[in-house]
């Protein structure tokens, strides 16, 4: 199978470069899988989980908080505010953002405060869920 070349780049730097034979990634309208060859298209994504599938049939899981996907036929880019590979996610700080978020989402002040809550508690939930394999 042919592959193609994906990197995921945060503000921080890069968090992956690698060859893969296909990428699945949760668009603001949806799922969408990439293989090599793909017609040119940007979309903005949702908060959740990057899959890199490999030609040896393994699959890497990244958690990204939202961005863009741009693909071109032989390379697709993923920009995003805040990225981690599955194994780089740290449980339990992630653990600690959920119960934060919940205790503000409770004692909601105002809206921002409430919509700021929930993308915090989302970009958590998304890394527990990868860091688990649980997507
Ligand atoms: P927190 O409240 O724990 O800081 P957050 O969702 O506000 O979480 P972000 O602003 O999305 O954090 O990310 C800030 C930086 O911290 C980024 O580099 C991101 O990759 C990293 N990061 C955030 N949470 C985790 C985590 N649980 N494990 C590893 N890296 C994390």
């Amino acid at each position: 199978m042919k592959t193609v070349a994906v990197s995921i780049v945060t503000p921080d730097g890069p968090v992956c470069d690698s060859e893969v034979s296909m990428v699945v990634a949760k668009t603001t309208s949806g799922e969408i899988g990439v293989l090599a060859g793909h017609i040119p298209m940007v979309a903005p994504l949702a908060i959740g989980a990057v899959k890199l599938k490999q030609a040896n049939g393994s699959t890497e899981l990244v958690a990204v908080s939202g961005g863009f996907i741009e693909i071109r036929p032989d390379k697709i880019s993923i920009l995003a505010p805040s990225a981690e590979i599955a194994e780089n996610i740290d449980v339990k700080r992630a653990k600690e953002a959920v119960k934060r978020a919940e205790g503000r989402i409770q004692n909601k002040q105002d809206d921002i405060d409430f919509k700021r809550a929930e993308l915090s508690l989302k970009r958590a939930l998304n890394r527990i869920n990868v860091h688990e394999g649980n997507i």
